[in-house]
């Protein structure tokens, strides 16, 4: 930096810069200093959550005890949290009792995503009971919306089986749409499709509930490189767990997500901001990947 003097000592530019200077030094004070460089990096890019679940129309919300009941209380809420963008899905949908419930839930989806623009990703979710017009439904969804991510699938909502032939069609068309797919399962159900589907892009929710189930998921994983582990639910709250999921499987294939409204967003990132991590993994997990797989699916973030 260079001052202008002149004959009189401080030049009045100088004088002014030094007023200036000593006005942020007591804002810094007073408010707290300047973020650091990596939460500076963090918020321009904005903490971008793989598994969010809306407060559906037709009423269906999972959170237990209903606290965030629409979707203005929804954003505002992870507005709270910090997270500043999302894929989201509908409850009616994984709810759904016949195809109009899940096309209704994949319409109000759109809707959302439409109103909140830039700031969420839709997800297309179906019950594969009526195989054709569940098919017929992901491609509506992939080609009317531009929607590249299936999922959450939770078969146990509604009872139905991922060895079965009509699934194994939802996981070939999702390989052929090169669409990303968001599968809740147990430790059997994921080793089975992460060694059946070898192609396709594969998101489990969920490091696990017991030591076990954590150590073997993350093993299931790591030797299937076309999966990944999405770190909402449980696990996470383990110290050490999240550091063993990255030396394990790299940092490439481990996603934040929340699983919000049924659980706290915030949570996954206080245990994801304080890991042993560096702050080029931690940039991967809480945003980075996600986008990826959004941009190797053909929908790139801006
Ligand atoms: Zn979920």
């Amino acid at each position: 930096m260079r001052f202008d003097y002149n004959s009189a000592g401080m030049s009045y530019v100088y004088r002014r810069r030094v007023l200036r200077a000593g006005l942020v030094s007591l804002a810094h004070f007073v408010i707290g200093g300047p973020p650091p460089t990596e939460a500076r990096a963090e918020s321009r890019r904005g903490i971008f959550d793989a598994h969010l679940h809306i407060p559906s129309d037709n009423g269906e919300n999972f959170q237990w005890n209903l606290v965030t009941r629409n979707m203005t209380e929804f954003v505002a809420y992870l507005d709270k949290c910090g997270v500043r963008r999302g894929v989201i899905s509908s409850s009616w949908s994984n709810k759904a009792q016949s195809p109009e419930d899940y096309r209704n839930g994949n319409n109000e989806v759109a809707k959302y995503v439409q109103k909140y623009k830039g700031r969420f990703r839709g997800s297309c979710v179906i019950t594969p009971f009526r195989i054709e017009e569940a098919l017929r439904e992901i491609e509506r969804c992939h080609k009317e919306f531009g929607y590249v991510w299936l999922g959450e699938f939770c078969n146990y909502m509604t009872g139905y089986s991922y060895r079965t032939p009509e699934w194994s069609q939802v996981m070939k068309l999702a390989t052929e749409l090169k669409l990303v797919i968001q599968v809740h399962t147990n430790v059997a159900e994921m080793q089975y499709l992460a060694e059946k589907f070898p192609e396709t892009t594969l998101v489990f929710p969920h490091l696990g509930g017991t030591r076990d189930d954590i150590f073997t998921r993350i093993a299931i994983v790591a030797k299937h490189k076309n999966t990944h582990i999405e770190l909402s639910g449980a696990g996470h709250e383990r110290v050490g767990i999240i550091e063993m999921a990255v030396e394990k499987i790299g940092a490439d294939r481990v996603l934040y997500g929340s699983d919000f409204t049924i659980n706290e967003p915030a949570g996954v990132i206080a245990r994801v901001k304080n890991a042993f991590l560096t702050a080029e993994d931690r940039e991967k997990i809480l945003s980075g990947n996600v986008q990826r797989l959004l941009a190797g699916a053909g929908s790139p973030c801006p």
